[in-house]
C-alpha cells in the first residue's frame, strides 16, 4: 500500500519449537497487514554449530541495527562454559525490563476467572549475574548482586508504564526480612520511586506470600516489581494460572532496544511434532506492534486471540484440544481478517 510504513525486524527463530512458534507468528503478522522486512539472525543452537558460539557478534549488531528483534526460545547447552544465551543477550542489549502480561481468557478452563496482572521482572542482574564458585570441595557459592541503579529503574520503568496504561496497584515482591541488604535495597529503591507516584496504591510483599496469595486471590494483584530469579518463577507461576506458558507472551525492554519473546522455552518434548501452541509468541509479536505505535493492529490481533480461546474449537492439545499449530494458525488469522 502506497505510504504504508515498513519495519526492518531482526527475527531469532530459535531453538526447539522456536522455528514453528515464529513462523506462526510470522504468518499472522503478514495477514495483519503491517509491512515487515525481516532479517533473519542465528543464536543458540543453530549459531553453535556453524559459528561455535551460541551468540555472534554478528546477531547482536543486527539487533542494535534495527532496534527491535522477535525471538524464539533458545536453549543453553548443558555444560561447562555455556552461559544462558538468553541472559547474554539481554545482558549484551542492556534489556533491562522484562514485561510478561498475565490475562485470564475465556474458554481456556482454569481455577480462577479475571485475572488481569503484569509483570515486571528485573532482567540484568540478581543470581543470573552467572558469579558462581566451588569454594571447597562440596561448599558452592552464588552471589546475588542487587544494585541501587538497576533496581530504581525498573521500579521507575513499572511505575511508569502502571500510570500510563491505567493500572491503580503495584507491590513491590521481595524477602527482605532475610536478606536484608541486597533484597532490602530493592525494596528501598523501589519504595523511594513509589513516592513519585502518590496516585498509584503501593504495596510491599514477602515472595512466599504472594505466590501463595496468587494461587488463592490472583484478582488482588494488578502490577508486580520483582528481581530477577523471584520474577522468573512467579511469571511461570501467574502463566500457571491462566492456562500455561503456551499463551503468555513477553517483553525484553531497555532504553535503546527491545526483543519480544514468549515467557517459554524450547520445549524440546514437543519439537518437530507440529503441535506447539504458537499464540504466546504471536502476542509478543502484538506487544512489539505495541511498541511500534501499531497499536490498532496489535489490539485487533489481541481480540482475534481472545475469540479464537472463546470458541475452543481450534486448540493445540496444550489447552486440551487437537489442532495443530498450522491449523491453530490459520484459524486465528481468519478472525484477524473479519475484524479488519
Ligand atoms: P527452558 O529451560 O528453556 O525455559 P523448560 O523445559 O523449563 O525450558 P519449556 O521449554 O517452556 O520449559 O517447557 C515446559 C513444558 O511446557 C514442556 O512440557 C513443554 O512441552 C510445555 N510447553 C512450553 N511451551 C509450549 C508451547 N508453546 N506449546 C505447548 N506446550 C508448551
Amino acid at each position: 500500500m502506497a505510504g504504508q510504513k515498513k519495519y526492518n525486524i531482526t527475527l531469532i527463530t530459535g531453538d526447539g519449537i522456536g522455528p514453528e512458534v515464529t513462523s506462526a507468528a510470522r504468518k499472522v503478522l503478514a495477514a495483519s497487514g503491517v509491512i515487515i522486512d525481516w532479517e533473519v539472525v542465528e543464536a543458540g543452537q543453530q549459531a553453535l554449530e556453524k559459528h561455535g558460539t551460541t551468540l555472534p557478534d554478528d546477531t547482536i549488531s543486527l539487533i542494535k541495527r534495527n532496534r527491535i528483534a522477535l525471538k524464539g526460545p533458545l536453549t543453553t547447552p548443558i555444560g561447562e562454559g555455556f552461559r544462558s544465551v538468553n541472559v547474554e543477550l539481554r545482558k549484551s542489549l542492556d534489556l533491562y525490563a522484562n514485561v510478561r502480561p498475565i490475562r485470564s481468557s475465556l474458554g481456556v478452563s482454569v481455577h480462577h476467572s479475571a485475572i488481569d496482572l503484569v509483570i515486571f521482572r528485573e532482567n540484568t542482574e540478581d543470581l543470573y549475574a552467572g558469579l558462581e564458585n566451588e569454594i571447597a570441595p562440596g561448599v558452592a557459592q552464588g552471589l546475588k548482586i542487587i544494585t541501587e541503579c538497576a533496581s530504581t529503574r525498573i521500579a521507575r520503568f513499572a511505575f511508569k508504564w502502571a500510570q500510563s496504561h491505567g493500572r491503580r496497584v503495584v507491590h513491590a515482591v521481595h524477602k527482605a526480612n532475610i536478606m536484608k541488604k541486597s533484597d532490602g535495597l530493592f525494596l528501598n529503591s523501589v519504595r523511594k520511586v513509589a513516592q513519585d507516584y502518590p496516585q498509584l496504591e503501593y504495596h510491599e510483599i514477602i515472595v512466599d506470600n504472594c505466590a501463595m496469595q496468587l494461587v488463592m486471590r490472583p484478582q488482588q494483584f494488578d502490577v508486580l516489581v520483582l528481581t530477577n530469579l523471584y520474577g522468573d518463577i512467579i511469571s511461570d507461576l501467574t502463566a500457571g494460572l491462566i492456562g500455561g506458558l503456551g499463551i503468555v507472551p513477553g517483553a525484553n525492554i531497555g532504553d535503546k532496544y527491545a526483543v519480544f519473546e514468549s515467557v517459554h522455552g524450547s520445549a524440546p518434548d514437543i519439537a518437530g511434532k507440529g503441535i506447539a501452541n504458537p499464540l504466546a509468541t504471536i502476542g509478543s509479536a502484538a506487544m512489539m506492534l505495541q511498541h511500534l505505535g501499531e497499536e490498532k493492529t496489535a489490539a485487533r490481533i489481541r481480540a482475534a486471540i481472545t475469540l479464537l480461546l472463546a470458541e475452543k474449537q481450534q486448540l493445540t492439545p496444550d489447552l486440551g484440544g487437537k489442532a495443530s499449530t498450522h491449523e491453530m494458525t490459520d484459524a486465528l488469522i481468519e478472525k484477524i481478517k473479519l475484524l479488519k
